[in-house]
């Protein structure tokens, strides 16, 4: 039976609200290493960098319960269950919804799966890899570059596995190798219903058509269906060439027909298309000193676009490099009717890299951040910042659009930016009436409010606004079916 999560602040335990018995049952289950309570008084408090997310700010835990096996995920989970508390899964803590820390009751406990390692298993025949939902990604990565392959998911924050499988993470090659979901082979998961049931998916089949494909529910749902311990996942073999290029477009209706040109030049060597404003590249020339400005004379373009092409060989001796493709390919559509590319500039795929990476840290000291992460069809993107430029300075003067994206695959990280002094922030009713009216832009353009971030307290009102009540009802069926217990920060039903 499921109690309810509202429990007093109990005098017994002092500073959580969790009574001792059941601290005591989780230290049982992961030992003394794997449960840390909040300090009386709150001094050093150990817990705070798992209350803490990147973006809105902390919350309050009553526990951090670290279990370092799938066997004591389940324990835990069934004694959770039991007593009815609510668990937040919390993997790298990387998220950018506000879904991976606790609320600020003070009643809720963080699951932290960051002792879930395991080891690391690398199938060649398969060209798979067997990982715990613990490992962060730059350590996968590490062990695959050894033996010549990568996860090629790349994202300029380094989350955990399950974190990314839970979040389905999209990243910036996801035009040559897609999401997490299409990489994820199989996963092991823990529900939290009143057994702790383990189900195992970890086949790591590519094909498999024995019925519902139970994996599918797991990924991109924010972990409200169950946790994340083990994953099977595709990986590539590690690019051997690349090159890179910034490409200047004529205008914004320059750049759908630049992408499609690389790809009708380049095919499946065509790894990236990203987009990059003005505005978004001078926060990171402003805020990361370490970063070069390669356009001539560190004047920026409105909008830049990093284009890559890799290879996963080592150039023939017969075989033109890629410096040399690109090059051809972009003197081709130099010649193009209409001159779409009004400037390309050829350099080190690292440099160019280093801008596209520092834009997220740049853009977070323009001000008072406001971020979406949206997507459109690829040929209506472009469409929705020209008419956001000349909207919104009508309806929010004043307002910095400070936006990059992915546009090879239709997102965008449209990022708004206020001056922190700015008075309108005084009034609590600003942010929400601005956040309200960029996402019914949002879904007027048919796009979607969470493009590869997923859901978390950030944007479960657009969840709640937009989404069907027959989906809805169908994910509280779900939910009921699956881990009837309190778990996650998230509600989808
Ligand atoms: C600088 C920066 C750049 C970023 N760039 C990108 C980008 O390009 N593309 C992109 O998609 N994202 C990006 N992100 C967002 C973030 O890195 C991803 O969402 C990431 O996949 C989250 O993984 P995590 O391990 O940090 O998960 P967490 O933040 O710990 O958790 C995220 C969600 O997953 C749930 N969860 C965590 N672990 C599990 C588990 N084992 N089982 C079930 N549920 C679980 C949590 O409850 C929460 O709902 C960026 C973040 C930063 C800070």
């Amino acid at each position: 039976m499921i109690k309810s999560n509202q429990r007093p602040l109990n005098d017994e335990t002092g500073a959580t609200g969790v009574p001792a018995e059941q601290l005591a049952a989780l230290k049982a289950i992961v030992g003394d290493k794997g449960l840390l309570l909040p300090s009386e008084g709150g001094a050093g408090n150990d817990l705070l960098p798992y209350e803490t997310c990147v973006r809105y700010g902390a919350g309050k835990a009553a526990f951090v319960v670290r279990p370092a096996t799938s066997s004591e995920v389940s324990q835990v989970l069934a004694c959770c269950v039991a007593q009815g508390i609510t668990v937040i899964p919390q993997s790298g803590n990387s998220g950018l919804v506000g879904a991976s820390t606790p609320d600020a009751t003070g009643t809720q406990g963080v699951l932290s799966l960051d002792r879930l390692s395991g080891t690391m298993e690398l199938d060649e025949d398969n060209r798979s890899v067997t990982v715990g939902a613990g490992v962060r990604l730059s350590d996968l990565n590490s062990f695959l570059a050894e033996r010549g392959y990568s996860f090629p998911i790349d994202l300029g924050a380094d989350p955990r596995i399950g974190g990314m499988i839970a979040t389905n993470t999209g990243g910036a090659r996801f035009l040559r190798y897609g999401d997490v979901r299409q990489n994820t082979l199989g996963i092991k998961v823990v529900l939290a219903d009143d057994q702790g049931t383990e189900l195992d998916f970890m086949s790591g089949l590519r094909k498999d058509n024995t019925g519902v494909d139970w994996k599918q529910i797991f990924i991109g749902t924010s972990g409200v269906y169950g946790v994340i311990t083990e994953a099977v996942l595709n990986v590539e073999r590690l690019p051997k060439q690349s090159a890179a290029a910034l490409l200047v477009p004529r205008d914004e209706a320059a750049v759908l027909p630049l992408l499609r040109a690389l790809e009708e030049r380049c095919g499946s060597q065509l790894t990236a298309f990203e987009g990059m404003s003005a505005e978004a590249m001078a926060c990171a020339f402003d805020h990361v000193p370490s970063l070069r400005n390669p356009f001539p004379g560190g004047e920026l373009p409105g909008y830049a676009i990093l284009a890559e092409v890799s290879r996963s060989w080592d150039k023939r001796e017969t075989e033109e490099s890629l410096d040399d493709l690109l090059e051809a390919v972009l003197a081709e559509i130099w010649e193009f009717e209409g001159e779409p590319l009004a400037n390309a500039f050829i350099g080190r795929p690292e440099e160019m890299w280093s801008l596209r990476h520092a834009l997220s840290e740049g853009v977070k000291h323009a001000g008072k951040l406001v971020p979406f992460d949206v997507s459109f069809r690829r040929g209506v993107l472009m469409d929705f910042r020209a008419a956001m430029a000349v909207e919104l300075p009508k309806h929010f003067p004043e307002v910095r659009i400070c936006d990059f994206g992915h546009i090879g695959d239709g997102g965008l990280h449209f990022n708004l930016a206020i001056a922190k002094d700015d008075p309108r922030l005084t009034d609590e009713s600003f942010i929400p009436a601005l956040r309200n009216w960029v996402v019914t832009r949002v879904t007027d353009f048919k796009g979607s409010f969470s493009a590869e971030h997923a859901i978390g307290r950030s944007n479960q009102s657009f969840y709640d606004s937009y989404t069907p009540e027959k989906i809805k009802s169908l994910a509280a069926g779900l939910k009921d079916l699956t881990s009837p217990g309190h778990l996650g920060a998230v509600k989808l039903g």
